[in-house]
């Protein structure tokens, strides 16, 4: 019988820096930093594991279609994505960051934010932010950007933005201010379904590592 090969999909930058460690622990070790190649399978000490390197957003899709058998990814994207064909075993707590409403310095988003007024709410996250402000009772114009969200209230295009903020320096760089917590964002180990059954013995022990390296922690 042949050796099962096993896929792993990450995305460069934060979360692939922070799973490094993670790796390691499950004796995982890249061969080459994505940082500085422009390969997009890489190979690891491993000859039957492999990293495949994909925007964040798109990796529980290359999980869920088995392309990938597993993946890291932030709830964010998760929680845009709808999570299906996914089962999500592990809150690895890194990239650990909230996702807030943010408007420009002084304006009065208390008042304007009543239940029956309406919002121009620029953000890379409609999902999120829609379920947000009809929990609030709010009506949202949602207007959906690929980037630099914090541009969209200086420039009129918006009266807020729905954001990750992690040390809020890009806000105060902006004259922009977070006005509401919507939810805590910490990236999460995702597995395919099928794979965890099929590949059960090559995973598990992957988990149980990464486990052990979350729980190790404080
Ligand atoms: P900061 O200036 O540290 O508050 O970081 C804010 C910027 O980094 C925003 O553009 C966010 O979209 C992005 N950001 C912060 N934390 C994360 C994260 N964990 N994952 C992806 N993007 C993030």
């Amino acid at each position: 019988m042949s050796k099962q090969t096993l896929t792993i999909a990450l995305s460069k930058g934060r979360i692939f820096e922070e799973t490094l460690p993670l790796l390691a622990a499950a004796g995982i070790v890249p061969a080459e930093d994505p940082e500085k190649s422009r390969k997009l399978i890489i190979h690891t000490n491993h000859e039957n594991i492999r990293l495949v390197i994909v925007r964040a957003t798109d990796v529980p899709t290359y999980v869920q279609y088995g392309a990938a058998d597993f993946g890291i990814a932030g709830k964010d994207v998760l929680i845009e994505h709808g999570g299906d064909g996914l089962y999500q075993p592990l809150d690895l707590k890194i990239a650990k960051c909230r996702m807030m409403v943010a408007v420009r310095k002084g304006f009065d988003y208390e008042s304007v934010s009543q239940p029956g007024s309406r919002l121009r709410i620029a953000t890379k996250y409609p999902n999120i932010a829609a379920e947000h402000f009809a929990a609030k009772g709010v009506h949202v114009d949602i207007i959906k950007l690929y980037g630099s969200m914090e541009l969209a209230p200086l420039v009129g295009l918006s009266d807020a933005i729905v954001d990750l903020v992690s040390t809020g320096n890009t806000l105060k760089a902006n004259h922009l201010e977070a006005v509401e917590h919507i939810v805590d964002i910490s990236s999460r180990l995702v597995v395919n379904k099928a794979a965890l059954k099929t590949k059960h013995t090559l995973i598990e022990p992957i988990i149980q590592a990464f486990a052990g390296v979350v729980n190790g922690g404080q």
